[in-house]
């Protein structure tokens, strides 16, 4: 059996503050070393569940956040960007057998984490079908249509609460809440026991997961800054409806998801 392990940096235990998501700042190390334990009590998770290859990608901005030393023999380490549609689950196949999801983050338009944004901080929201999006949806859903399930998700609470609205079966470990700049965290020790335990169950349990595929895919973006919803009306297909908006409508998934490599 084979395992995808995305891992993002902003819905860890204790990750707060945007300093702390900058590699070389002082406040990265000890986010960095959670984000190895996380990823790590993933992996291990999926050994138990049978897994004999477990494919982590290092998520989050440079893709070289982790050390990845000290991880079962199992594990193959993505690191950097395949600079494909696939983003974070870059070099993902239908060879598959499950994705995971470790460290994920509330979206743009949500106040569930102080660090809530959609694959940058450029925009106001990206929604899919009228629904916002977060970068757990927009890769699930790539995910969906080459047939692997997404199991499980560790990340901050209203996160985990919005993951449950578009499937109820998948497993989900809220590590921390926000409020306001603030973050209310377990112990890191408590989340990795947490994700070890139900990213195993996840895996066992996989096919139960059904996230439903739409037959057509509309993303909309709301940027920050006006010119660059002029600058992606420029884009084949994309239409400008709004003086900050814009609409792309693809067929399947991987033809939105190559849309947006050009213009989020
Ligand atoms: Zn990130």
């Amino acid at each position: 059996m084979k395992v995808y392990i995305s891992v993002d940096l902003e819905g860890l235990t204790g990750s707060t503050s945007w300093e702390s998501t900058n590699l070389g700042d002082l406040e990265h190390r000890a986010v960095a070393e959670q984000m190895k334990q996380e990823a790590l009590a993933a992996a291990l998770g999926a050994v138990d569940a049978g897994a004999s290859e477990v494919y982590i990608k290092d998520a989050h901005d440079s893709g070289r956040n982790m050390d990845i030393t000290g991880f079962p023999a199992q594990c193959r380490f993505i690191r950097d960007w395949t600079n494909s549609p696939e983003s974070m689950i870059g070099g993902i196949d239908s060879s598959f057998d499950a994705l995971l999801f470790v460290g994920y983050h509330s979206p743009a338009g949500m106040d569930g984490n102080p660090l809530s944004h959609t694959m940058n901080r450029g925009n106001n929201y990206v929604k899919f079908n009228g629904q916002l999006c977060s970068e757990f949806l927009m890769h699930a859903l790539y995910a969906a249509e080459l047939g692997i399930p997404s199991v499980f998700l560790s990340g901050d609470e209203a996160l985990c609460e919005h993951v449950h609205t578009w499937d109820s079966s998948i497993r989900t470990v809220p590590v921390k809440k926000g409020l306001g700049y603030a973050t209310i965290s377990i112990t890191p020790e408590e989340a990795c026991r947490q994700i070890r335990s139900a990213a195993c169950d996840a895996i066992l349990h996989r096919d139960q997961c059904h996230l439903v595929l739409p037959e057509t895919l509309t993303m909309e973006i709301c940027y920050k800054d006006h010119a660059c919803a002029r600058r992606a009306s420029f884009y084949p297909g994309v239409k400008q409806t709004g003086p900050y908006t814009v609409e792309f409508t693809g067929n399947s998934v991987k033809e939105v998801a190559a849309a947006r490599m050009f213009i989020l």
